[in-house]
């Protein structure tokens, strides 16, 4: 069950402020609080979901339409396309997701590291 008390729950709904880099209407992107690189931003669909299990089970085509073609957005926007960047998905518990809604988070601006660390 989706907890709408979750930290982009309420970032969506304005009750917390964000730094916003891109918004539309299927998706918002905002830099990340505690940045792992120089360039860390979050892209996270308006809809209540709260994995990529929940949003590619039901989710609409629109949305995930939506959701992929912001992901390509964001990163012409953070002048990183052509640099090269990293998206990442935390999911559930093995995955290490911290926030129970769905979001890609960016990495860029730099080379980075090994793509997994245990
Ligand atoms: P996860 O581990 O769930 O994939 O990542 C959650 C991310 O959300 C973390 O990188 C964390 O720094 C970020 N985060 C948590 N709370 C906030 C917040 O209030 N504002 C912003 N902008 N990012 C947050």
């Amino acid at each position: 069950m989706y907890n709408t008390n979750n930290i982009f729950a309420k970032i969506l709904r304005k009750e917390i402020p964000c730094d916003k880099i891109y918004e539309d209407k299927f998706s918002l992107a905002f830099k990340d609080i505690n940045p792992q690189a120089k360039i860390h931003v979050l892209v996270i669909p308006k809809g209540s979901y709260i994995d990529m299990n929940d949003f590619a089970a039901n989710a609409t085509t629109e949305e995930i339409e939506g959701l992929i073609r912001a992901l390509g957005k964001v990163a012409n926007i953070l002048g990183v396309s052509t640099s090269g960047y990293r998206y990442l998905g935390n999911n559930g518990k093995d995955g290490g997701q911290e926030v129970p809604h769905l979001h890609f988070h960016i990495f860029g601006g730099e080379k980075l590291g090994k793509m997994i660390h245990k």
